[in-house]
């Protein structure tokens, strides 16, 4: 199930993972996946099926709800620190599993540079681009209890849930 608006989860600074290397975060992982995947979405974040943990997964091959989009790969990311954005930026309309049938213009870095864990515990560092920097962008701000009514200056109604 995913959460929706005004669930105060969704607006929860939420916690990091302090414990790697077993089953339930394994099966956190597994759900998070299983869920974005039943509901189309490109990522999906904790807070959003009610865990207020720092941890999101994303990748598709081809996204129902964003059928322009290029293909991302599959990934888990946890306790996730920015360490860079580009000055860069585009404009495009994003929607939001929490906020259903709602869009609106946001403005994100075209890059950014982060560090995660992954379930292991191991810190490594990446740089993404594009779409795959939009869901990154977009995910993290779940983590800090923001959704894109905070970020868009409109939100239309849409069809798309
Ligand atoms: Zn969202």
């Amino acid at each position: 199930m995913v959460i929706t608006e005004p669930n105060p989860i969704l607006r929860k600074i939420a916690q990091p993972i302090t414990s790697f290397s077993n089953k339930e975060l394994d099966d956190l992982i597994e759900l998070l996946f299983k869920t974005m995947q039943d509901k189309n979405g490109v990522g999906l974040s904790a807070p959003q099926i009610g865990v207020s943990k720092r941890i999101f997964v994303y990748g598709f091959e081809i996204n129902k709800r964003y059928p322009d989009a290029p293909p991302v790969p599959k990934t888990i990311i946890i306790n996730p620190e920015i360490l860079n954005v580009s000055t860069d930026s585009i404009d495009l309309e994003e929607g939001c599993l929490s906020v259903p049938h709602r869009r609106g213009i946001i403005t994100r870095s075209k890059s950014i540079v982060f560090t995660s864990m992954d379930p292991d515990g191991k810190i490594y560092q990446k740089t993404v681009h594009d779409f795959e920097a939009r869901i990154v962008q977009h995910e993290i701000d779940h983590l800090n209890g923001i959704l894109i009514s905070d970020r868009a200056s409109v939100l239309r109604s849409t069809d798309i849930a």
